[in-house]
C-alpha cells in the first residue's frame, strides 16, 4: 500500500464510523485499483468483503459506500458520475446506483476515492468532507427538512455556497424502502432504497468540497478523446434537444411504454407527456452534470394548477412513464409535481410510481377500497389521488405506510390476490420498458443482482428498424464484431449480446462515465490508459466488469437470494389487453431456458452459483 496519488486516483479511502464518531483514512494501491477499476467495482468489492450474511439492511451493521473512478472529475463529457451502494432494504441483495451532478467530481477533489460509512449515529448528523479531512457535525436542526431547505442550511453552516451535497429528505428519514439519495435537487442515486439506509444511520447528508486537481498520466490522450466527443455531439443531439422521453410516442406505438401497471397497450394521451410536449409548454432551460456539454436535464416551471419549483428539475423518461402512462395519467403538471415531490422527499420516482400503479389496480379490482385509502378515489387516471399517495408514502401516513414498504411487501400485507399486481423483480419495481417486447431485457431484469434494472441491460428495441428515432441504432447495439440477432429473439446470440452490453455498462459504472455518451469499448480502454498510464485493453476491462458482476452475484447468494429469485412477474406471460402487444406474451419455458444459458455463459452453475473455476479465473478469493 502506498499513500501517494497516482494516475486517476487519490489512493485513499475514508472510513467513518457513526456509532463511535471515528474517522480513519486508509490507503489503496495501484494494483487494487487496476483490478477493480473504481465506482461500481469498488462498491461491490467492499460490500462483499465487509458485510456478514443476514445483515439487517436498516441496522447499524449495514455499510453505505460512495466511490468514484479514475475518470471522475477529469475535464471530459460524461465524467461527472459516481456510484453509491449498500445492502438493499427493498431487495435484500446488493443495491448499487450511479448518479451524475457535481458531487463525484467534488468528492474526488476533496482527496478520496471511496467513503465507507458504518454504524449508526445516536443523533442526526451530517458528514463534511473537505481537502483530505472529514468531520461529523450535528444535523439536529435540519432533520425533517426537505432537500432544498437542507442544502441551503448546510451551505450556510459551512459558509460555502459551492459545497456539493448528497442528502435525504423525509422519505429517507422515514425509511421508505425505496428512498433514494439525492445529489443536489435534481439527481438521484435512485434505486434499491439507499436513502433508507442513510436514514437508518441518522445521516442526513454528506457534503463535499475540495481543491485537489485529479491526476492524469497522459493528458494528450484525454484531450484527443474530449475533442472527439465534442466534435461528435450530434450523436447525442436528441438528448441535448429533448432530454430523455423524446421517443415516447414511438414507444406507445410499438408497445414499449408501460400502460396502467403494464396491463394495457394503448394510451392516446401520451402526446401530452412527451419530452417534445415539455419543450413546447413548461420547459425554461436545460441543465447538465460536471463538464458535460450535452445538458440533457430539463428545467421546468409551472405555477398552476400545481406550483412546481424549478430548482427540482423536470421529469425524465422513467418518471414520465411511472407517474404518467403507468398510472393512466396524461396531466403533465401533475407528473411534474410528483417528480418534484419525490426529489424534495428523496424517494425513487420509478418505485413510487410503480407502487402507486399497483395500488390503483388493486383499487380497481376492489382489493383496496376508500376505507383503506382514506376516502381517496385511487383509480387509474386520477392525478390528484396520485399526488396524495406520493405525500402519504413519503410521510408514511395511512395506506402510504404500507406502500412505503414497496409493492411486493404491500401486496403480501393487503392479500386477496394483490400479489398479481405487484410488478417487480426481487421486489424492485420495473422500470419503464416492456419485457414482452424486449425479451433480452426481460432476461436482464431476471438475472440482474439489483432486480429489475434497466441501466445494466440491453434494449432489444435497438435491434429493430426504428424509422426516424435516431437514438436507437443497430450499429450501436452490436459491438466488437459480434453477430447481430433479430430484435424479438432470445436465443444464444442475443444472450451473448446481453452479456457483453451488461459488461460495458459495468465498465462505464466503474470508471465512472455516463452511459449516455457513445464512447466505444476501444475508446473507453484508451481513455483508461490515458488517465492511469496502464497499458490496458478492452479484454482486461471486460474481465474486471465480469469480476464485478460475479462479486454482486456472490453478495446476493451470501445474503440468501437464489435462482428462485431470478423470475419475472406472471403478468408478462399474458398479452396486454389491447395495443401492439395484444397477441404477444413471453413464453415461461423459453425464458427459463434463456436463464440457464445465461448462467452457463457467466460461468455459474445450474443453480446460478459461480463455479470455483470461474472464481479462480477472475481472481476472486
Ligand atoms: S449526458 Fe446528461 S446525464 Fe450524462 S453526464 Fe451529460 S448531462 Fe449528465
Amino acid at each position: 500500500m502506498t499513500e501517494e496519488r497516482f494516475g486517476g486516483y487519490n489512493g485513499k479511502i475514508l472510513r467513518v464510523n457513526l456509532s463511535n464518531g471515528t474517522v480513519k483514512i486508509e490507503a489503496i494501491d495501484e494494483a487494487f485499483c487496476r483490478k477493480y477499476i473504481g465506482g461500481a467495482g469498488f462498491v461491490s468489492y467492499f460490500l462483499l468483503k465487509e458485510l456478514e450474511p443476514d445483515t439487517d439492511p436498516l441496522g447499524p451493521e449495514n455499510k453505505l459506500v460512495f466511490a468514484v473512478g479514475p475518470i471522475t472529475g477529469i475535464p471530459l463529457p460524461g465524467s461527472g458520475r459516481h456510484c453509491v451502494g449498500a445492502k438493499s432494504p427493498l431487495t435484500g441483495g446488493i443495491a448499487k446506483s450511479e448518479v451524475g451532478e457535481f458531487w463525484g467530481a467534488e468528492f474526488k477533489s476533496a482527496g478520496f476515492d471511496v467513503v465507507i460509512i458504518e454504524g449508526k449515529s445516536p443523533e442526526p448528523v451530517y458528514l463534511y468532507i473537505h481537502d483530505g479531512e472529514a468531520q461529523i457535525k450535528s444535523a439536529s436542526g435540519i432533520w425533517g427538512k426537505d432537500t432544498k431547505e437542507t442544502i441551503g442550511a448546510i451551505r450556510d453552516a459551512e459558509n460555502d455556497k459551492k459545497a456539493r451535497v448528497a442528502l435525504i429528505g423525509p422519505g429517507g428519514e422515514n425509511k421508505v424502502r425505496f428512498a433514494c439519495i439525492m445529489h443536489g435537487l435534481e439527481d438521484a442515486a435512485g434505486r434499491g432504497g439507499l436513502g433508507a439506509v442513510m436514514g437508518s444511520k441518522n445521516l442526513k447528508a454528506v457534503a463535499v468540497r475540495g481543491t485537489f486537481k485529479p491526476t492524469v498520466a497522459n493528458p494528450e490522450i484525454v484531450k484527443a478523446l474530449r475533442k472527439w466527443m465534442v466534435d461528435n455531439l450530434d450523436k447525442v443531439a436528441n438528448f441535448s434537444s429533448f432530454g430523455t422521453g423524446g421517443a415516447m410516442t414511438y414507444y406507445e406505438q410499438v408497445g414499449n411504454l408501460p400502460i396502467r401497471n403494464f396491463r394495457d397497450g394503448t394510451f392516446p394521451g401520451v402526446t401530452n407527456i412527451t419530452a417534445q410536449a415539455i419543450k413546447e409548454t413548461i420547459r425554461v432551460g436545460m441543465d447538465g452534470c460536471f463538464a458535460c456539454p450535452v445538458k440533457c436535464k430539463k428545467v421546468i416551471e409551472i405555477k398552476e394548477p400545481y406550483e412546481v419549483d424549478k430548482a427540482y428539475g423536470g421529469p425524465e423518461y422513467e418518471t414520465l412513464g411511472a407517474f404518467g402512462s403507468s398510472c393512466g395519467i396524461d396531466d403533465l403538471a401533475a407528473i411534474s409535481k410528483a417528480s418534484a415531490l419525490c426529489n424534495a422527499y428523496s424517494i425513487d420516482t420509478i418505485s413510487t410510481g410503480g407502487t402507486i400503479a399497483f395500488a390503483m389496480e388493486c383499487f380497481e379490482n376492489g382489493i383496496l377500497t376508500t376505507e383503506e385509502t382514506g376516502g381517496i378515489d385511487l383509480k387509474f387516471g386520477n392525478a390528484d389521488a396520485m399526488l396524495k399517495m406520493v405525500e402519504a408514502i413519503a410521510h408514511r401516513e395511512g395506506l402510504g405506510d404500507i406502500l412505503a414498504e414497496g409493492s411486493a411487501r404491500a401486496a403480501k400485507k393487503i392479500g386477496n390476490g394483490a400479489e398479481a399486481f405487484s410488478i417487480q423483480v426481487k421486489n424492485l419495481e420495473l422500470p419503464m420498458h416492456e419485457p414482452r417486447l424486449n425479451k433480452a431485457m426481460a432476461l436482464g431484469f431476471m438475472v440482474n443482482p439489483h432486480g429489475a434494472d434497466h441501466c445494466c441491460n440491453l434494449i432489444d428495441l435497438a435491434f429493430k428498424d426504428a424509422g426516424d428515432t435516431p437514438s436507437v441504432t443497430v450499429s450501436d447495439a452490436v459491438p466488437l464484431g459480434m453477430e447481430s440477432a433479430p430484435f424479438d429473439d432470445i436465443g444464444p446470440k442475443k444472450i451473448a449480446l446481453l452479456k457483453i452490453v451488461q459488461l460495458k455498462k459495468i465498465i462505464f459504472d466503474s470508471l465512472t462515465l455516463c452511459q449516455f455518451l457513445p464512447y466505444s469499448y476501444e475508446q473507453t480502454a484508451e481513455l483508461t490508459a490515458g488517465v492511469t498510464g496502464w497499458n490496458t485493453t478492452v479484454m482486461e476491462q471486460l474481465r474486471a466488469a465480469e469480476r464485478t458482476m460475479t462479486m454482486c452475484r456472490l453478495f446476493n447468494i451470501r445474503q440468501g437470494l437464489t435462482a428462485e429469485d431470478d423470475k419475472l412477474p406472471g403478468r408478462f406471460f399474458e398479452p396486454t389487453t389491447d395495443g401492439a402487444l395484444s397477441e404477444t406474451a413471453l413464453d415461461p419455458e423459453k425464458m427459463e431456458t434463456a436463464k440457464r444459458y445465461y448462467y452457463s455463459l457467466m460461468g455459474w452453475d445450474e443453480k446460478g452459483v459461480p463455479t470455483p473455476e470461474k472464481l479462480e479465473e477472475l481472481g476472486i478469493e
